[in-house]
């Protein structure tokens, strides 16, 4: 089922979702089945499934050179989806990056979702991966989500790229997208990034779901920027509780995002992890509930692998 019939068959309440990513290459899935197990008493009607690039890693050589490799160190996002849907009767969400994709990639990846009965995508543009200074696209892949969002919304109506093709078979594809209650670090000022949020939901997406935050008033703002701009489509905000002290500049850094005084005080005053750990949970909490009566269609968990502190801010709210 869609992500956005959840929505409507939810009537007003908000649902719970969450974000997995798939086992590092050689890992037992059952490590990740065994952290998806106690969110499944909260009802999530989908899970996301993150997708992971090849990364550049050095290794070094019987000569003593190093040598430069490729390496996907997360693969299997399509094969996890089908595998969560399978074990657990839930609708699973591959994200789907135009990095390390051409065209003609993405549509034989989309062509194995249909396949496996996936009915949803949130499709992104993905980040550069690191030996790069800034985001590449494959050649005759896409530059940006927005032209993704076309190539799948072009699907979903029957075309394909090879379009001598005559009597296709339409996908159907439900769309998701990425928003940033703190703007994307490369859009040089909100009002440009909402411009092209606007852009990627015109292409054919149908929700959005944002950046983790740690301010609601960031989330409240980027909510009205988006209706002012005519974007009408549900905005799920993502979420994420703070576990460790060294995730009070490890996030900020990874995600560009800001950590209000009174959450980063509080947190390096902590004794240890377990300390930031309740602190952490607590903020969620308190983040969650005010965003629950505020009428947010579902509120998104970042897992980041772990997921017993989003088991403990669920057991208070769902
Ligand atoms: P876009 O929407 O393409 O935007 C990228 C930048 O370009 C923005 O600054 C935007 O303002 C600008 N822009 C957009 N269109 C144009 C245009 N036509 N001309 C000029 N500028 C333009 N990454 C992964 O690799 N794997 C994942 O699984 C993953 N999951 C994510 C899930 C969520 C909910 C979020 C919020 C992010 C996720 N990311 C993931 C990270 C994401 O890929 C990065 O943030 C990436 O840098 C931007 O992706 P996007 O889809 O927002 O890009």
């Amino acid at each position: 089922m869609k992500v956005t019939d959840h929505l409507i068959k939810a009537d007003g309440k908000t649902l719970f979702s969450f974000e997995v990513l798939p086992p590092r290459k050689g890992e037992n899935i059952q490590n990740l089945f065994s952290n998806i197990e106690p969110l499944m008493e909260f009802k999530p009607p989908f899970i996301d499934v993150t997708y992971h690039r090849e990364e550049y890693v050095y290794r070094k050589q019987p000569n003593g050179f190093l040598e430069r490799k490729t390496v996907r160190k997360r693969p299997g996002t399509v094969g996890i989806c089908a595998a969560i849907k399978n074990r657990f009767d839930v609708d699973t969400v591959p994200h789907l990056t135009c990095g390390g994709f051409s065209k003609e990639e993405t549509e034989n990846a989309l062509i194995d979702l249909h396949f496996l009965g996936i009915d949803n995508v949130l499709a992104l543009r993905g980040d550069p991966i690191k030996s790069e200074p800034h985001f590449i696209p494959e050649p005759d892949g896409h530059a940006y989500a927005s032209d993704l969002i076309e190539q799948v919304s072009c699907m979903n109506k029957g075309r394909y790229l090879d379009d001598e093709q005559e009597d296709t078979f339409p996908t159907d594809f439900c769309i998701g997208t990425a928003g940033y209650p703190e703007k994307h670090f490369e859009a040089p000022n909100y009002g440009s990034d909402i411009r092209f949020l606007k852009q990627k939901m015109d292409r054919g997406a149908e929700y959005i779901v944002t950046q983790m935050f740690f301010d609601n008033e960031q989330f409240f703002n980027f909510e009205k920027r988006c209706r002012a701009a005519g974007i009408t489509a549900p905005i799920i905000p993502g979420l994420k509780p703070m576990t460790t002290k060294s995730q009070l500049t490890m996030l900020p850094r990874t995600f560009f995002l800001n950590i209000p005084e009174e959450l980063a005080e509080a947190i390096s005053q902590c004794r240890d992890n377990e300390d930031a750990r309740r602190i952490g949970i607590e903020w969620c909490i308190n983040q969650s509930r005010e965003l629950m009566a505020h009428g947010v269609p579902c509120l998104h968990y970042y897992s980041m692998g772990k997921s017993e502190s989003i088991r403990r801010v669920a057991k208070e709210l769902f």
